[in-house]
């Protein structure tokens, strides 16, 4: 490696040759895990499978997974393990999946928890999984997900109040108009709050207790959150 390197160019030269593996962002809804997991999308060239965006997609083509899950998304409640789970297990069949993927809002509770470590145990070539906790305080998570915004063309985030776009309600890559998530709202959020008290913080605790666990403070600049995720992922992978 190169002494003309800045830290962050030795970070990035680093990365290159770890293998990500299976990678879980957890935290609670709004601390950033799909901005962080595009950071590392970039990074290591896996995929990121987020459950919320399948979700939402199956939503949007009117599927019979969509029609089930677009009420329970709605009141913030959490759509059943099975049908989650088979939605899971059917992306991880991709073969772009090979040298890891990043997990976004799955597993969120003990049931999911048990099938993963069971497929992967099941799997002996694949690495063990990886967990990244990232943690932001209630008033902050409010804050960033009644601001939220999204680009429909690129799905870039943006957020009113610490990220806002260049031109109000417009994405600044394609320009087209922002759109906000059904779900984004104070009341849906406060019910997905509860949600992640009862099933998910459970889970946390799970990977917690299984080591190749680690928290990083989301309460900072996007590039520092990343550094930190990525500084984690490389030590835990050691
Ligand atoms: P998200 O985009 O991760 O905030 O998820 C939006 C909504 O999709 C959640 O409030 C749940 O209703 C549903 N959802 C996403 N991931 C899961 C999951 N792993 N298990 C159950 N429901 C989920």
């Amino acid at each position: 490696m190169s002494s003309s390197m800045t830290a962050v160019e030795q970070g990035r030269e680093a990365s290159r040759k770890t293998i990500p593996g299976p990678i879980l962002l957890l935290g609670a809804p709004g601390v950033g895990k799909g901005t962080q997991a595009k950071e590392l999308v970039k990074l290591w060239g896996i995929p990121q499978i987020s459950t919320g965006d399948l979700l939402r997609g199956n939503v949007a083509q009117g599927t019979q997974l969509g029609r089930v899950a677009k009420e329970i998304m709605g009141r913030g409640e959490l759509v059943p393990d099975s049908l989650v789970d088979e939605m899971v297990a059917v992306r991880l069949q991709q073969p772009d999946t090979a040298d890891g993927y990043i997990l976004d809002g799955f597993p969120r509770t003990l049931g999911q928890a048990g099938w993963l470590d069971g497929r992967l145990a099941a799997q002996p070539d694949s690495l063990p999984v990886v967990a990244v906790s990232i943690q932001v305080n209630y008033n902050q998570l409010l804050r960033r997900i009644t601001g939220r915004r999204n680009c429909p063309v690129c799905q870039t985030i943006y957020n009113v109040y610490v990220n806002p776009p260049k031109k109000d309600g417009f994405c600044d890559i394609e320009g087209a108009a922002l759109t906000q998530r059904a779900d984004d709202t104070e009341e849906v959020f406060k019910e997905r709050m509860r949600a992640y008290g009862a099933l998910t913080a459970p889970v946390v605790e799970h990977y917690r207790a299984l080591g190749r666990f680690a928290e990083v403070d989301g309460d900072r600049p996007i590039a520092a959150i990343a550094a930190g995720i990525v500084a984690a992922v490389e030590r835990l992978r050691q």
